[in-house]
């Protein structure tokens, strides 16, 4: 290269060094002009209490975006990330315009929150809000972790988990499921399934990604994906259709950017188990248009009908989810587990490592334990089949309210027939003056008239509960 080479292109690059500062400078303003209407959106709103999240509106811009990025030969996630930084900012905007106006979600989280700081002045209240289960943990598992922490083990282990439980857990996939293929290096001991969850989205899903989820759902995965950055495209389930998402549904709701779907069935809170026709064809259209199906499967053993599972036919990409919280009504151990092809198992064992370096090893030899105990999980799954029997027939004789019974987990969702009924304030009125707890409706999706009990307290306790629900109600 001569000399007068080199001259020509430090000048050409100048040249467009020059543009790209001009490019960018316009982008900026562009973006000021953005914020400019974002703010006045938020006075807008502000004024007619309307609310700041629109998914009609985001997902509509999206598609806008996803095609003016086809035309242009542009990256489509690119665009989609651009977009995903540039609404949360709005949203940001808006929200501190319309300020106090704006009522936070009353989730389970939040709830449980507001009744413990209750309980601690000594009043009594009937806890319907938390998804736990009031059953003992196996004896066996107090005595392997009493054990194992008077036998010191209580060091770190390796992240994946210890081979005793991994290898727990391939027989246990075996003999519960039927399912043989298991390899250590798919799976992981993670703190809970919150932990398995949250961390299959984070390696699913980034900024600008799009994931389907079926509503009304566990409100983690919406948060979840909210957190990242990523945006839920969600299937509103109503209880006229039984709760029953159609495939054709879930295959609409695909965009350019969607990375998974997440299927959860029997399911928080409705307790509903998805026909195994539609579970099938679901997986497949996901499978069709190279998605990852996460399966969350913490309430597979309170199921009163048969329920799927992802293990009956793998798809490519998948992340089953699951817990020895509710069977063996361990949710204070924290610990669960994932099962997902070794590279994307590899992925989600990175988050662990860097988040908490291992589940400790004591509570992981209770879990070894818990799989052998089948008979405790007999018992709680019998014991909450008869709970949702006799729940479910005392809220049908309130009647300002309908459900759909339960055919599995641990919960009853019932909708008041008002059509302008508010969960929220029911919810606190309920606490206040009945002092009973539950959770609205609007945690777990679009769901004003409708509330969650928890079914995880003694027959006794939740027919003292739905009464003081009619009273209230009547
Ligand atoms: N998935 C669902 C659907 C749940 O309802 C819950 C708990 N409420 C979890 C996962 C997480 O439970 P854990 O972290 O205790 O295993």
């Amino acid at each position: 290269m001569t000399s007068s080479d080199m001259e020509q292109a430090e000048s050409e690059l100048q040249d467009l060094r020059e543009e790209v500062a001009e490019t960018t400078k316009e982008i900026i303003k562009l973006v000021a002009r953005r914020a400019e209407l974002a703010k006045r959106i938020g006075e807008v709103k502000s004024k007619g209490s309307l609310p700041i999240d629109n998914e009609k509106v985001e997902d509509a811009l999206l598609e806008d975006v996803l095609r003016e990025c086809k035309r242009l030969g542009l990256d489509q996630q690119l665009g989609a990330k651009i977009l995903a930084t540039l609404v949360k900012d709005s949203k940001k905007t808006q929200r501190a315009q319309v300020g106090g106006k704006v009522q936070p979600l009353i989730t389970p989280m939040v709830m449980m929150a507001k009744a413990t700081e209750i309980e601690k002045s000594g009043k009594k209240l009937i806890r319907l809000d938390v998804g736990e289960p009031d059953f003992r943990p196996p004896k066996a598992v107090l005595d392997a972790v009493s054990n194992a922490l008077y036998s010191y083990k209580t060091y770190y282990t390796v992240g994946r988990g210890i081979p005793e439980l991994l290898s727990a857990l391939k027989t246990y996939l075996a003999v519960r499921y039927n399912y043989r293929e298991a390899a250590e290096n798919q799976l992981i001991v993670t703190p809970g399934g919150r932990f398995a969850v949250y961390s299959a989205l984070a390696t699913v899903a980034s900024e600008g990604d799009s994931v389907v989820v079926i509503e009304p759902n566990w409100p983690a995965y919406k948060e979840g994906l909210d957190y990242i950055g990523a945006r839920a495209i969600t299937i509103r389930t109503t209880m006229e259709e039984g709760w029953e998402p159609s495939p054709e549904r879930v295959k609409a709701a695909i965009r350019p950017n969607t990375k998974a779907i997440i299927l959860s069935y029997p399911a928080n809170p409705t307790g509903k188990i998805m026909e195994r026709g539609s579970f099938r064809e679901i997986v497949e259209i996901a499978d069709d248009h190279g998605l990852t199906v996460i399966s969350d499967e913490i309430y597979n053993d309170y199921a009163y009908k048969g329920c799927p599972t992802i293990l009956e036919k793998l798809p490519k990409r998948y992340i089953l989810t699951s817990s020895f919280s509710k069977a063996w009504s361990m949710t204070g151990f924290r610990v669960g587990y994932s099962l997902a092809p070794a590279e994307t198992s590899a992925r989600m064992l990175k988050a662990l490592g860097l988040m908490i370096t291992c589940v400790p090893e004591f509570i992981q030899r209770g879990a070894v334990k818990a799989l052998e105990s089948v008979d405790e999980v007999s018992h709680n799954s019998r014991v909450m089949e008869e709970r949702i029997d006799a729940t479910t027939a005392e809220l049908e004789k309130i009647g300002a309210l309908e459900l759909v019974k339960p055919e599995g987990a641990i919960y009853a969702f019932p909708q008041a027939k008002d059509p302008n009924f508010d969960s929220a304030a029911f919810a606190m009125e309920l606490l206040e003056k009945k002092g009973v707890t539950i959770s609205p409706g609007t945690g777990f999706g679009d769901y004003p008239r409708c509330f969650r009990l928890s079914l995880g307290q003694p027959q006794e306790t939740l027919s003292a509960g739905v009464r003081k629900i009619g009273e209230l109600l009547s």
